[in-house]
């Protein structure tokens, strides 16, 4: 075809008309349709809600987002690929374009099961900061009936509202870390407990939630009342992670270990890890321990935290971006006196987190506690270098609280 001869193959103009004339496989397209088609993506894309969504979203594939993660949070690997792939599913899912067949992508809400103090709240709030959506974090132990004492099951999104500021778009959008799920397990085997406030029926409400709904939001929180105006949230894009310790679950999980070891002959219980039970954790556990099977489907991401030893303990203070005591050196900085810790003096503030079993929470605490005399002491004082030894530490942690610390263990 002669060059003057070519034509898009969109408005049909021929070649001299055009700026300009790409060719693709048998079809060409002149600049003035590319500008039309481009503001048509730019439309549709703001018409769902997504543009500011996809531009940041498209750029973090599964091990970027667990890279991103790694910087925040130590161990816990198989969580975060587990969340990692949770959560790019689940924006995918939030970017798939209207298709004509008839896939749809279900919700990949997560449950996490672990001991208090091993990361989870860390966890959602990093996945949210990296997102750049907005996160509310619940305790499930405050959420009732509708009717009851406490707080209703839609006052979650409320939180979530202020989160985002009363952007409902980015609010329909966001994270809501369910904390102490386990809480409102159903109490079957206290028979002490005849109404069910906290249990069975929260669950229920819970379950409107979880799976995609249009909820009236008391944009204030409180008690529903007839003259306040509500907010229409659809939490069919919100994406939910429930956590909980799950107290005693371990004994579930292994009865039901035992129990395949004497069905199936291929299980062998003397392979299994002992210190680290939860690893093991099925669905089924969770339904044994007492949440029900609707609430456990629409969770159905579960994943487990791994008890935290010595050795991460160890790394939780120095090695995360916010790591604790770059917190602390920043503070004595700013007073112009550098902090240096000695190896010694870090190994036992671990040491001591283990005793008296306060998990990665004591290790800030005890922190604290050895200090703050020299926080008090050092601004103002002339020093500009101040390094804590083992001794240092073990004398401040001997005068101060050992006993209140023990007191809360
Ligand atoms: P949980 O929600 O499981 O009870 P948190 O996420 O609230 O625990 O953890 C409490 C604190 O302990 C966090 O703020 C963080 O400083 C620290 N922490 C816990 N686990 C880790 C971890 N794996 N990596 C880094 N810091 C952690």
């Amino acid at each position: 075809m002669a060059k003057e001869e070519l034509e898009c193959s969109f408005c049909g103009r021929k070649k001299p008309e055009t700026s300009l004339l790409i060719a693709g496989l048998d079809a060409h397209i002149c600049d003035r349709c590319i500008e039309q088609a481009h503001g048509i993506v730019i439309e549709e894309s703001k018409q769902s809600g997504n543009s500011e969504l996809s531009a940041e979203l498209m750029l973090r594939k599964p091990k970027e987002i667990k890279a991103f993660v790694d910087d925040y949070i130590i161990g816990q690997e198989y969580t975060k690929r587990v969340m990692a792939v949770a959560v790019y599913n689940h924006y995918k899912r939030l970017l798939q374009p209207p298709t004509d067949d008839d896939i749809e992508i279900q919700k990949s809400n997560i449950i996490m099961v672990g001991q208090t103090g091993t990361g989870k709240t860390l966890m959602a709030k990093t996945i949210a900061r990296m997102l750049n959506v907005p996160l509310a974090i619940v305790d499930a132990t405050v959420l009732t009936e509708a009717g009851y004492v406490g707080e209703d099951v839609e006052s979650i999104l409320t939180r979530l509202l202020q989160a985002a500021d009363y952007n409902l778009e980015k609010a329909q959008r966001g994270i809501v870390f369910i904390d102490e799920i386990d809480k409102i397990a159903r109490k079957s085997d206290n028979p002490s407990i005849t109404r069910d406030v906290s249990g069975e029926g929260v669950q229920q409400a819970l379950l409107k939630l979880l799976e995609g709904t249009v909820v009236n939001v008391p944009p204030k929180g409180g008690r529903k009342h007839p003259d306040q105006k509500f907010i229409e949230v659809d939490t069919e894009n919100i994406l939910f992670i429930a956590g909980g310790a799950f107290d005693g679950i371990e004994r579930v999980i292994t009865k039901r270990l035992n129990m395949q070891a004497i069905g199936y002959s291929s299980i062998n219980t003397d392979s299994v890890d002992k210190d680290n039970i939860l690893q093991y954790i099925i669905p089924k556990d969770l339904k044994d321990f007492g949440l029900i099977p609707e609430i456990i489907g629409r969770l159905p991401v579960l994943t487990h935290m791994d008890p935290l030893d010595a050795k991460t303990l160890r790394a939780i203070l120095t090695e995360p971006k916010n790591a604790i005591i770059k917190q602390y050196k920043k503070l004595f900085e700013m007073d112009d006196v550098a902090l240096t810790i000695t190896d010694g003096a870090l190994e036992y503030i671990v040491e001591k987190a283990i005793e008296y079993k306060l998990g990665a929470r004591g290790l800030r605490s005890l922190c604290e506690e050895i200090l703050t005399q020299a926080m008090f002491d050092l601004p103002g004082s002339g020093e500009t270098k101040f390094n804590v030894t083992k001794t240092y530490a073990e004398d401040r942690l001997n005068k101060s609280t050992l006993k209140k610390l023990k007191a809360v263990s």
